[in-house]
């Protein structure tokens, strides 16, 4: 009920905080399902509000979001440190790119048609349990305050600390939406990553490129190490490599976009009160060793909406243990250096079938197939990084500042 001189007060079946990829995802699964009555309460813009950007995923095509999907790959491709390229064709999988603007319309519109479904423009100032369930204080774009009461809310905020842990790494990186003035790129293979870069002292660089058109195409440079770059150390690279690498002659950029992925080992809790869960990166839903999260999210999305119609709350882990194990030594011994990031990476795609491949980084593999992979990999060093690491602290690491242009550093040769 509302009081004349307080905040407004609504009731909610469900609240989704964030309407970014998993809060989105979510409103999509259960929208589909139909059964709930659904807000989003999204940043109505300034600082909290995420820029747009690109998610990129693989799958079978099974059509969930065909509407939102604006480019597909058949073949991905690696090239190794001296310039040896490794192509594979992981079919049945597809890799795919959905721009977040795009699936914002589908899912807002989907929200818009659904009865009970709703997007609200308000920042999320706090979110907390009640004995009936659960409540978030907004507030609107018009400064009113308002507290939703809900039997369920999903948290996808970002975290302002990350959890404690062994190690963490950052993957960091700025892209450009190039435009070519010849057709430069081949639209049937995606570059995943590209070593041809000159790499930094500590982790790995690699650049990465998405055609769109044979003249259009997202190229980015990409590190995997404790420190973001300026913005100015980011372009520096990325003119490098469009420039020595990639030769595109004259080409102009369209767009950039920018951004840091959490690589930890530390634990993401995914419930924090009865009926308060976190979801998508802030509940761990971003795989360790390689940054990607969308796909963990559209799986973690169905689980919750089925689970929901089935009459309980539960948000199933987006990684299984075995795979977040492997991803804590992987990212140990990048961190120490004792393994070679770019031969790591390209022996990888050289010596695994690609399809099995991009299953073992879903998660979707069985133990057998995971021996047989990390028997390709050095398995001197991933033994020991595995046998030190339950003697290893979990600690928090401050928020690193960003640094200057690659070229200033130490560089390995
Ligand atoms: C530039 C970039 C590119 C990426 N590319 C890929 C990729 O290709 N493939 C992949 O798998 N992963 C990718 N990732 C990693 C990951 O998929 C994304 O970060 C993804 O957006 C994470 O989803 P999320 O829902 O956890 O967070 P977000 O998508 O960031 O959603 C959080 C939402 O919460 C809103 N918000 C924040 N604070 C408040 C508040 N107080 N009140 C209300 N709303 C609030 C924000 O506006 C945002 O919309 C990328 C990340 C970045 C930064």
């Amino acid at each position: 009920m509302n009081r004349p001189d307080g905040p407004s007060r609504e009731a909610c079946d469900v609240v989704i905080v964030g309407g970014g990829a998993s809060g989105l995802s979510l409103a999509h699964s259960l929208t589909a399902t139909g059964s709930r009555a659904v807000t989003v309460v999204e940043a109505p813009g300034g600082p909290r509000r995420a820029p747009e950007r690109t998610w990129c995923y693989w799958d079978e095509g099974t059509g969930d979001f065909d509407e939102a999907v604006c480019a597909t790959w058949s073949r991905l491709r690696v090239h190794d440190a001296e310039g040896d390229a490794v192509t594979v064709n992981p079919s049945p999988l597809h890799y795919r790119m959905i721009r977040s603007s795009v699936f914002e319309r589908l899912v807002h519109a989907r929200l818009a048609r659904s009865p009970g479904g709703r997007l609200l423009r308000a920042t999320a100032d706090t979110v907390r349990g009640t004995p009936d369930g659960a409540e978030v204080r907004c507030t609107t774009a018009d400064g009113r305050t308002l507290t939703l009461r809900a039997r369920h809310v999903f948290d996808s905020r970002p975290p302002c600390t990350l959890p404690p842990a062994r190690t963490q790494l950052m993957q960091h990186f700025r892209g450009w939406f190039v435009r070519t003035d010849t057709a430069r790129f081949d639209t049937r293979v995606a570059d995943l990553m590209d070593f041809r870069v000159r790499q930094p002292c500590h982790g790995l660089a690699f650049g990465y490129v998405l055609p769109l058109t044979p003249d259009r195409a997202l190229v980015e440079y990409t590190e995997f190490s404790r420190t973001p770059l300026t913005t100015t150390a980011y372009e520096a690279a990325l003119t490098r490599y469009c420039g020595d690498t990639l030769r595109l002659g004259s080409y102009r950029v369209e767009t950039a976009e920018q951004g840091v992925i959490p690589m930890t080992d530390g634990r993401f809790p995914r419930q924090v009160g009865p009926a308060v869960f976190r979801i998508g990166m802030a509940g761990g839903a971003t795989r360790p060793a390689t940054g990607y999260t969308f796909a963990a999210v559209q799986r973690q999305s169905r689980a919750v909406a089925a689970a929901l119609q089935g009459g309980h709350a539960h948000v199933p882990p987006p990684h299984g243990r075995r795979a977040l194990a492997m991803d804590a030594v992987l990212l140990r011994a990048l961190d120490t250096g004792r393994i070679n990031g770019p031969d790591f990476f390209t022996a990888l795609f050289r010596r695994v079938p690609p399809h099995r491949l991009l299953r073992f980084l879903d998660g979707a593999t069985s133990l057998r197939e995971e021996c047989g992979i990390g028997l390709r990999t050095p398995v001197g060093a991933m033994l020991r990084t595995a046998v030190e690491l339950p003697f290893l602290p979990r600690r928090h690491h401050p928020a690193p500042e960003p640094k200057g242009a690659p070229d200033d550093r130490a560089a390995r040769p």
